[in-house]
Order: C-alpha cells, then structure tokens, then sequence
C-alpha cells in the first residue's frame, strides 16, 4: 500500500519521512495522482455546454466520478451527490438553504461539544441571524457523547442534530445509527459530518439513514478544494439555490429565471472539474480496498500507538473512547504541544499540534491544545515506534 502513495517516500531534513497528520489531510495515491494528470494533459475542457470532443469527454469523466462517489456512500442517486468546495462548504450550505429559512426564535440547533468548528460557526451564524438558540450536547472526560444528555437534548425535538461521525481531535467514532434513528422518532433531522469518517470506515448513507452526510476530498486521498453535500433527495429538492450563475438554471429572462434539476440546481458556475475527477479516481480506490483488513490494520497500528505511549512518562492520552479510529492525541505534563511538534519536525516527523479547529472541545478539557497522531491506511507500526523514539529527544530536550 506505501508504494501506491509517492509522497511518503521521501525526506524531510535528511530523515525518511513520517507522515502522521492524516487528518489534517491524506496523502494521494498513484491512481489519483494519475488521473488528475490525465485529465489536464488529455481531457481539459468545461463540463455540460460543450458539443466538442473534449468537452464530451471531461463531461462524461466528471458524471462519472459522481457515480463513483455515489456507489461508494450508498446514495439512492448519483442525482443526491452535489459538489461543493469541501466539508466546510457543504455545511454552510444546509445551514444558508436548509436552517436559515426554516429557523426561527423557538428553535434549537443541537451539535456536540467535540465539534470541528466547521460544524458549529455555520449553525451559531444561522441561530444569530434567526434568533434561534445552539444547544450543546455534553461529553465525557474519555470522549465519548453523554447520551442521556443527548437523549434528553433530542426528546426536547430540535429544528436539527449537527453531528461528527468521527472526532477529528480525538477518534472517538459515534454511534451516528443509533442516534439518527432516535432523532428520527422525535422528528429531527440529522446532519452528519464525515469529513474524518471516510478514509477509514465503510459510509453508507441510507444504512444510516442520515438526512445530510458531507465530507472533503483532500481527507480521503483525493484532491484539496473538493467535498460532497449528500442529501436525502426530497431534502435537496426543497432546496432554494445557494448561489445563481451558469449551469444552474433551466431558463433565463429578464422576467425571472428557471432553475434547475437536482443535482446542477446546487452547483453554480464551472466547477472543479479535475477535484471532480480526482475525487472518482479517490473513491475507486477506496471502493476496490480490503475494507476488513484496512480496519483490522488501522486498530492494530492505533491500539499498538496507544500502548505505546502509555508507557511514556509524564504522557497523557487525550481521549480514550472504546470505539475509535486512528487518531492519538496527547499531552506532556510539562511540555508545550508547539514545543513537541517542532522538535518532532526535525526529526522527519509530521504531527500536528494545538486545538485542532476544536477550542469548545480543548476549553472542556481544560487543555491549551494536544499533540495529534493520525494514521491512515500506510502508516505502520514502524511509525509508531519512530514517534516514540522522537517523544524521547523531546523529553530528553524539554524534560
Ligand atoms: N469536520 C471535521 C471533523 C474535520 O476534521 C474537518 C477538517 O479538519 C472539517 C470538518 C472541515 O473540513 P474542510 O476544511 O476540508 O472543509
């Protein structure tokens, strides 16, 4: 699996590299790599308008890689796949065509305490602009949802439930089946974050039966600047556009405009046609994967981190939730996270360090911030080692 993935094998100041900030973003394999080449040296032309060859072409590859992604989450139709700039961009389109024309001063938004804050700002916008209240579904010390409370947060029928499907800062995996169904039977419609579920579990949207489910490309091996709004389909037709401009419409006049069909209604303008094409090309190589050996590799390299860093004095792991996926975040007692992060830099060691978009989350835990190990698929066991032998330079430096 390494091989596939050119970007880690090479240095960083004379060390092999390490790459363990997959969550921030994943490295890209050959297959993507290669596609998006393709495409700009072969197929490069606009999308939809064009009778031309070309156009023709880089039309069908981007229909294409819709299906593709449309396979890989489960979506009824590939209609129900609309591309956005990313995770970020998905949300804050529910939240302006979906929350902010329904909400009003009675209602409530529900997100977790452990939110990225791609998944609170947008709905604390649309509650100031509406007079609607955010309500924040509290948490454990081991990072794991307190359910009662969630219980009773959903029982009180919110307009929304805004939830992760998996915690970017700590790996906690949520029980996003369970809880959508009781938010079901009270009513509330459910968004799911996936930015960080989709590079490591299997996603599917109807099994879920999530209302919204949204996730970026660049954190599932493919390209930056490209994510996907999925939606159950009459929840996007009831959609009024987000934005106005070419390939949106049905008819334009001067005397009003017609717009159109699910899924070009929600998608104005020439889109990232290659972030299109790279993101089909990430969701084929995801789709054509060992998904039990993925994950039985992915819980052995965590679980092994885990035990690993246990053993450290003076190291405390930050979240410790039984259900989690690839993600280790810890703290020195008496070394700053900056600190550790910069000496592990230069030892070919790329972590990442501080409150991860997640303040809510670090001022609950009464933490200026964490050191961040996330793994994927190529990382190994080696790694982890390498980490902890770096852990000791730095407390050998700082301690
Ligand atoms: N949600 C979660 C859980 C994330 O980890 C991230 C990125 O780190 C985002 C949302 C935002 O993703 P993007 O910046 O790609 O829009």
């Amino acid at each position: 699996m390494r091989d596939a993935f050119p970007a880690l094998h090479q240095t960083a100041y004379d060390e092999p590299l390490v790459y363990l900030d997959n969550a921030a973003t994943t490295q890209k394999p050959k297959a993507v790599l290669d596609r998006l080449e393709r495409y700009y040296a072969r197929e490069n032309s606009n999308v939809h308008r064009g009778v031309h060859k070309l156009s023709q072409e880089a039309t069908d590859a981007f229909e294409d890689a819709r299906s593709a992604v449309a396979r890989l989450i489960n979506a009824p139709s590939s209609d129900q796949v609309i591309f956005t700039r990313g995770c970020t961009d998905s949300l804050n389109v529910i939240a302006h065509t979906f929350a902010r024309p329904r909400l009003g001063p009675d209602d409530t938004v529900v997100v977790t305490h452990m939110e990225h804050h791609s998944n609170i700002v947008p709905w604390q916008m649309a509650c100031e602009a509406t007079g609607a209240t955010l309500k924040v579904w509290p948490i454990h010390d081991d990072g794991t949802l307190d359910m009662e409370a969630g219980m009773r947060l959903i029982e009180e029928e919110p307009f929304l439930l805004a939830i992760g499907h998996v915690s970017n800062a700590l790996g906690t995996i949520h029980p996003v089946k369970s809880i959508i169904e009781t938010a079901h039977r009270h009513g509330v419609p459910v968004v799911v974050d996936g930015a960080q579920s989709m590079a490591h579990l299997p996603v599917d949207v109807q099994a879920l039966d999530a209302d919204f489910y949204v996730f970026s490309g660049h954190k599932m091996f493919g390209p930056t600047g490209i994510g996907v709004l999925y939606g159950k389909y009459d929840l996007l037709d009831s959609l009024p556009p987000y934005q106005g401009g070419g390939d949106m419409i049905d008819e334009v006049s001067f005397d009003g405009t017609t717009y159109a069909d699910l899924p070009h209604r929600l998608e104005a303008g020439t889109p990232h046609i290659a972030g299109v094409i790279g993101l089909g090309a990430a969701a084929e190589f995801i789709e054509q994967l060992d998904h039990e050996a993925v994950q039985a590799h992915e819980d052995d390299v965590l679980q092994y981190a885990h035990e690993q860093l246990s053993e450290i004095d003076g190291l405390r792991l930050i979240g410790t939730a039984p259900h989690k996926t690839s993600v280790c975040s810890f703290v020195f007692d008496d070394i700053h996270p900056y600190d550790a992060g910069t000496i592990l830099d230069r030892l070919g060691i790329a972590v990442r360090t501080g409150h991860h978009c997640t303040q809510p989350l670090m001022e609950r835990l009464d933490l200026p911030g964490t050191i961040r190990a996330s793994f994927a698929l190529y990382n190994t066991r080696e790694d982890v080692d390498r980490l902890v032998q770096g852990l000791g330079r730095v407390q050998t430096m700082f301690g």
